[in-house]
């Protein structure tokens, strides 16, 4: 496990150098090193989430990406290798081009990816963290729904970004579930309005170009700014205003965990960044609580 010791033990200690000593212990899977550095890590943080009194955890594309889902941004993303899809994507497109708006309804109906995403362990172990009773708040940036899909509660997920399974109407606020609308896509509609306004109807997610939804943000922050842990999972931590959720919860005295595969901008001041597969590590951290 490529992991960071306490960051209150190693003011002076790059990551790298603490890295390597832990990645090669990491490589020598026979050796019995790894288990104890590794089960350490994960039973300090287990701590930690048992001792805290509010934990909040941040999701990114990261923990859906081993239930197929596709990372946008990443270092492999659809946005990153094609930067022309990403301007497809913004909401002024969509608005100004029926054309847009009738291959983005054609794709939602040849493309199941969203239906047919179930979740991971990832997701199932954040299910259990708050039957446990000990997760205040989970906020995600993903759009697909993963987390109610686990069992995590609809009072505790904030899906900063939106959310796949709703349809929403552009001119008057209607919101319902997607399939509605999918369904007259089915039936030949190719851009289906508004029943009641005569809107232009899209899915509930927050494109580019478009402001996240005010009472959400605030909902994050509060709860960022009161927590005792900070578990970020699967986020580069680089996408503003999310990013500065971990920022809040530290000014405040709160542990930040961070599990992702690359490094963030956090990783330093960070007290412990684990780099190994989320849903092989975070379900053994949960039953470790
Ligand atoms: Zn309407």
């Amino acid at each position: 496990m490529a992991s960071r010791a306490d960051a209150e033990s190693t003011e002076t200690g790059g990551r790298s150098s603490i890295d390597n000593d832990k990645i090669f212990a990491f490589r020598d899977r026979a050796g019995s090193l790894l288990s104890v550095t590794e089960q350490e890590t994960i039973e300090r943080i287990a701590n930690w989430l048992r001792e805290s009194s509010s934990t909040v955890v941040l999701t990114g594309a990261g923990i859906s990406t081993e239930s197929g889902i596709p990372d946008f941004r990443g270092p492999q993303g659809v946005w990153t290798k094609n930067p022309g899809a990403e301007q497809m994507a913004t909401i002024q497109h969509y608005l100004a081009n029926r054309d847009a708006r009738v291959r983005s309804w054609q794709n939602r109906i040849s493309n199941n990816t969203w239906a047919d995403a179930q979740p991971n362990a990832g997701h199932i172990a954040l299910a259990g963290l708050e039957r446990r009773g000990k997760l205040d708040t989970l906020v995600t940036q993903n759009i697909d729904s993963l987390h109610l899909k686990a069992g995590s509660s609809r009072e505790r997920v904030i899906e900063i970004h939106g959310t796949v399974r709703d349809f929403v109407c552009m001119g008057c606020g209607e919101r319902g579930p997607i399939e509605r609308v999918l369904d007259r896509v089915r039936a030949g509609e190719e851009d289906p309005p508004c029943r009641t306004c005569g809107g232009i109807l899209k899915s509930a997610t927050i494109s580019f170009g478009q402001n996240l939804v005010r009472e959400d943000m605030e909902r994050a922050e509060r709860a960022a700014a009161r927590c005792e842990v900070f578990l970020a999972v699967g986020t580069s931590l680089t996408v503003y205003p999310v990013a500065l959720l971990p920022e809040m919860a530290l000014r405040n005295g709160a542990r930040l965990v961070i599990l992702n595969a690359q490094e963030t901008p956090y990783d330093q001041i960070a007290h412990e960044v684990i780099s190994e597969q989320i849903g092989a590590v975070l379900p053994r951290i949960v039953e470790a609580v």
